[in-house]
């Protein structure tokens, strides 16, 4: 393995004979895939696929055939497991050439090539579900036991050159050969097949504007060669480096940390608003020193307008990025606004003109006209998706693209996709069946609920509730450490239910931990940047977040402990309200405010004066604050009564003094947990409903007071309390 290394400087050479010598052949590929998939220079995410022809037993002759074990469809090849890769009889795939060969009209995008894809599943070996992709004749009708088909930015930036062909020549002499773009399919498989029959000795090919796909008799020569070949094409390219004539030089120079930081806080909500018009988007914004160079230099204008080449980019990131021409040191921020408005009106018109000019008969609906990369010099680029691992996945995409680009204009000039050609991948009705396929979008998909308080009790169900509603969860609360358990709770428990189908992506940004204490509007304002920059902007909030401090024995309560229980359950909620205003005034797109008070705020009783009054002025705090937010946003209270189940309003002395004081029989031995059981029973048979009022039960009125179900609701105080005829609001 060390000897490898020396010969990899622009490649991780992963392969380690001790792992693979223990594994089955199909094992193997498992294992050839992830180690591939797990370096960015050698493949993106979710880019590329990878085969080996297995001889197995066939179960239904016990004889020895030949298997075709092939990346399927959806999946990375970086956590593939077994169960993504298809499997096929190679005699039954190879009849299937007879049938496409009978068709009358063939070629690439005619009909007979997307009915093939069906054709894959009579093929299969071992009633293996996994799904065949568009891929797989490009692997099946290749002579060799093993193929890698990859994305390396090297090799792409070769293939989207404008002078490919003679690049591939120069670069790889004789051993590999050349293919223009088509879109992948049957008939282009039948092209790398019949260019291996001119050039037996062909040990790969660059598939112009896409990539590069080679093979071998051998797995792990397979994979030196595709290392070899992606090696070879980055050394060319590092010797004719531009330096800092890269892109054309630089035009504009970037903001500092703490300035570029300011604008972006102001910039994000205005531009998600901007954006999410139709549909709400979710932001990344991504600066890496690469990226800068990139939106600051001389030829991003032009570059950005040629468009992303690779068809697997620019399925996300659209066939190009909106570029703003704004010198972050002469000019505005009003008029980087400006700018920004008039440059996605034309964006916008753009796209119509594409789809217009592109579409067929039986094309798609069009699809949101609105790009999903924006590129601002000083910066960085700002990129949205329809949640948080979209829009980081659509960053990381235009991040690989500027690679491709750097690297083609280095050794040649960038060349795009022609239009129709993009169209007809981005549009592609395989594509769009992919698209009905997916399971309907949630209430709080593409949202950013923040629930404060999400540490403990209330909070923490309503955290838990929302997330399975889709939503980004920030989990605030005053304690870092409670905050972000929560939040790893959600990346954990449902993390993976956010996910970008179809890229093995799973479970990155649905949840963040943070500190905030309400009672500091600094505090209550960082969170809010943390955010900002984190998501792009908010949506719902809810807070749970309150403090019921018991009087002393003689029933009296401190000046300071009557301060601290009206500035954490008034004041709070008040300052959130008048913080957030801000950011729903600068999205434009409607809202919630869920404030938490308490069916005490109606009954008057001894012994709990700062906490009445203090929930019964929250009551009429979110009375005024629905006015105040008409008619963006909605607010309502939420009005619990004697939660004992796991609240941190019932520690253990509370419980004690509330049996004591209700004559309630227990022993001084018993857990929290029973003695809490015994309270909570106590509290049911008080209610209409005679049954305990749960941490469920309260999460759930806050989730549907956020939700759309109760989208004509605004200035109400519902109680959650089991019914206590003495709490009726009148
Ligand atoms: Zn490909």
């Amino acid at each position: 393995m060390t000897i490898k290394t020396e010969k990899f400087e622009h490649v991780n050479y992963l392969w380690d004979d001790q792992v693979a010598d223990q594994l089955d052949p199909v094992e193997r590929l498992r294992y050839r895939s992830n180690i591939l998939g797990a370096d960015q220079r050698i493949t993106n995410t979710g880019g590329g696929n990878t085969s080996s022809k297995v001889e197995m037993t066939d179960p239904l002759t016990g004889e020895k055939i030949d298997v075709l074990w092939v990346k399927g469809s959806g999946g990375d090849l970086r956590t593939s497991t077994r169960a993504n890769f298809a499997s096929l009889y190679m005699d039954k795939f190879l009849s299937l050439e007879n049938i496409y060969n009978k068709a009358e009209v063939r070629g690439v995008k005619t009909e007979i090539e997307d009915r093939m894809v069906d054709m894959y599943r009579h093929t299969t070996f071992g009633l293996n579900p996994a799904a065949s992709s568009i891929d797989t004749p490009l692997h099946g009708l290749i002579p060799f036991r093993h193929v890698d088909h990859m994305h390396p930015i090297s090799v792409i930036a070769i293939a989207a050159s404008r002078d490919q062909e003679r690049l591939t020549q120069e670069i790889f002499d004789e051993e590999v050969g050349w293919v223009p773009w088509q879109r992948p399919g049957f008939d282009l498989g039948q092209v790398m097949k019949q260019k291996l029959q001119q050039d037996p000795d062909l040990k790969g090919l660059v598939m112009g504007q896409h990539g590069l796909i080679n093979w071998a008799n051998d797995d792990k020569a397979c994979y030196e060669l595709t290392l070899t070949l992606i090696e070879k094409a980055a050394r060319y390219i590092e010797q004719h480096d531009k330096g800092d004539k890269t892109f054309g030089g630089q035009k504009y120079k970037t903001l500092d940390e703490n300035a570029r930081k300011e604008i972006l806080v102001k910039l994000l909500p205005k531009l998600r608003g901007m954006v999410s018009q139709a549909n709400r988007f979710i932001g990344t914004v991504h600066v890496t020193e690469s990226v800068l160079q990139f939106v600051n230099s001389l030829d991003a204008p032009r570059l950005a307008e040629i468009g992303t080449s690779c068809p697997d980019h620019f399925l996300r990131t659209k066939i190009k990025p909106l570029y703003v021409d704004w010198d972050s040191q002469k000019e505005s921020y009003e008029l980087l606004i400006d700018k920004l408005e008039k440059g996605l009106e034309a964006y916008r018109a753009d796209y119509k003109a594409y789809y217009d000019a592109c579409k067929h008969v039986d094309s798609p609906a069009m699809r949101d006209p609105n790009p999903t990369v924006i590129l601002i010099p000083g910066l960085g680029l700002i990129a949205w998706g329809k949640n948080k691992s979209e829009s980081r996945v659509t960053a990381e995409f235009y991040s690989l693209a500027i690679e491709v680009m750097r690297a083609s204009e280095a050794i040649s000039v960038y060349q795009g996709l022609p239009r129709q050609e993009a169209f007809d991948i981005e549009y592609w009705l395989l594509e769009e069946a992919k698209l009905k396929r997916m399971p309907p979008e949630k209430e709080f998909a593409r949202s950013v609920v923040i629930v404060i308080g999400a540490g403990s009790g209330i909070g923490k169900a309503t955290a838990h509730r929302v997330a399975k509603e889709g939503a980004h969860v920030v989990c605030a609360d005053l304690s870092q450490e409670a905050a972000q358990a929560t939040a790893q709770e959600l990346i954990e428990t449902i993390g993976v239910g956010i996910g970008i189908a179809g890229t093995g992506i799973s479970g990155c940004g649905p949840a963040l931990g943070l500190a905030v204490d309400i009672t500091n509007r600094t505090s209550i304002r960082s969170m809010f940047e943390n955010v900002i920059l984190a998501y792009g902007g908010i949506d719902n909030i809810i807070i749970t977040a309150g403090i019921f401090v018991p009087p002393d024995i003689q029933g009296y309560i401190s000046d300071d402990k009557w301060a601290l229980t009206y500035a954490i359950n008034v004041t709070g909620p008040y300052l959130v309200a008048d913080e957030a205003k801000k950011i729903w005034q600068a999205q434009g797109l409607k809202g919630s405010l869920v404030v938490t008070t308490s069916a005490n705020a109606a009954v008057a009783k001894q012994g709990s004066f700062a906490y009445d009054t203090s929930k019964a002025a929250a009551n009429h705090l979110v009375r005024e604050l629905a006015i105040e937010l008409s008619p963006l946003v909605r607010v309502n209270g939420l009005a619990p009564a004697t939660v004992v189940e796991g609240s941190s309003m019932f520690p253990r002395d509370r419980v004690i003094s509330s049996l004591v004081k209700y004559k309630i029989k227990f022993d001084e031995s018993e857990s929290t947990v029973s003695l809490r059981e015994k309270l909570a029973d106590f509290y049911a048979q008080r209610t209409l409903t005679k049954s305990p009022i749960t941490l469920a039960d309260q999460a759930e009125m806050a989730y549907l007071l956020s939700s759309s179900k109760f989208s004509k609701t605004t200035g109400q105080i519902i109680s959650v309390d089991g019914g206590l005829h003495e709490a009726f609001l009148r």
